[in-house]
């Protein structure tokens, strides 16, 4: 089968600025150095490009996972250009084909089934989507928003103008152009664009499958370190309407600190979040169908399944009554009268002691095994 024809424009963009990142900008720390100014405005850049892509293309514009006001969304349009990711239509349209046909080579336009070097850069610099590439049928939506619009439009002078205007104006205020344009321009670029591209790529390939292992998308705290919190992958596969990726207090997840703080300013609204009970079956469901697995093999394998099961059927059984006490207890509690809500009260930590207790029997009695 003949490939598809390279699109050179993307090869030319790639290589050269990798090449600049590579040599030029070590050559100038050495030769000339760069100082607290150039740095701090790098790692500023870096961060306004990388969570304008998670918090706005990704979060907000491909899964609609919260509002934001208007000015956010300028902000988040203007950033995703400095950041050289395409148009926030186009990112977004192929991002919602991958979630629908997730690992499916035929479809999925950045599968990770057809290797690491495909789905981060690969499919960039050959024409694979041909005639598709300008079908947005899957985002109708965005077609009717007037930023993601005007964006659109003015793509190519927005790219321009933040990748060029402002590590010159930058450099100009600060008095040395060209150790701007190499460290806020180019250094800051390519790592925004590869940082972004591990989510396609190693966050399918490395870490672990808390919640599914219907898809390769895997939960990797060190790659929600340098990706904003989008490491938490195999969580956002499942639960794609989820406004947070980490959901732990403990994860590293700044996109949704980000949008939990705008919350607070009134920028951001209609925060979605999974309900907690279809988060924890999710996760039981998992370990149970990894357990079975491991156990199939031990010599005493029919016992130990049957043991196995038990236990995740007791675990079920106190997982809902915690949740559905916990419910109730949310619906009615304004409503009653002092002595009912106090025998609810104690019904419910019953209920939830119970649970944890189980939770606990059954995270040790699935690790031992594991
Ligand atoms: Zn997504
Ligand atoms: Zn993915």
């Amino acid at each position: 089968m003949t490939k598809p024809p390279l699109i050179w424009l993307n090869i030319v963009v790639f290589a050269t600025t990798f090449l600049i990142a590579l040599i030029v900008v070590p050559y100038r720390a050495v030769t000339h150095g760069f100082d607290a100014f150039e740095i701090w405005a790098a790692i500023i850049c870096f961060c306004f490009c990388g969570m304008s892509i998670t918090a706005g293309y990704h979060r907000l514009w491909s899964h609609r996972t919260y509002k934001a006001h208007s000015s956010l969304r300028f902000i988040y349009a203007i950033g995703g250009a400095f950041a050289l990711q395409n148009s926030i239509l186009h990112w977004c349209s192929d991002h919602r084909v991958h979630h629908k046909h997730v690992d499916n080579n035929d479809v999925d336009p950045y599968s990770a089934k057809r290797g690491f070097w495909y789905s981060h850069i690969g499919w960039m610099i050959r024409d694979y989507q041909g005639d598709t590439y300008s079908n947005y049928d899957n985002a109708r939506d965005l077609q009717k928003e007037k930023i993601v619009v005007w964006q659109h439009k003015y793509y190519i002078p927005l790219t321009i103008a933040t990748n060029f205007g402002i590590p010159i104006a930058l450099g100009w205020i600060h008095g040395d152009i060209l150790s701007a344009v190499l460290l806020i321009g180019v250094m800051r670029l390519v790592l925004s664009h590869h940082t972004t591209f591990f989510i396609n790529s190693l966050a399918h390939i490395w870490g672990k499958q808390t919640y599914t292992d219907k898809n390769t998308a895997r939960d990797n705290g060190l790659l929600a370190f340098f990706t904003f919190g989008e490491g938490y992958h195999n969580f956002h596969h499942i639960f794609e309407n989820d406004y947070r990726n980490g959901i732990r207090w403990y994860q590293f997840d700044p996109t949704k600190w980000l949008i939990k703080g705008c919350s607070y300013l009134n920028l951001t609204t209609k925060l979605r979040k999974t309900p907690e009970d279809k988060i924890a079956l999710a996760k039981a469901k998992m370990q149970l169908s990894v357990s079975k697995i491991k156990l199939e093999n031990r010599v005493n394998a029919d016992e130990l399944i049957a043991k196995l099961q038990q236990e995740y059927d007791i675990l079920l059984e106190k997982m809902s009554l915690f949740y559905d006490a916990k419910k109730k207890l949310i619906a009615e509690k304004s409503h009653l009268i002092e002595v009912e809500r106090k025998a609810l009260m104690k019904q419910y930590q019953e209920f939830k002691t119970a649970f944890a207790e189980q939770r606990k029997h059954w995270n040790n009695f699935t690790a031992q095994y594991a």
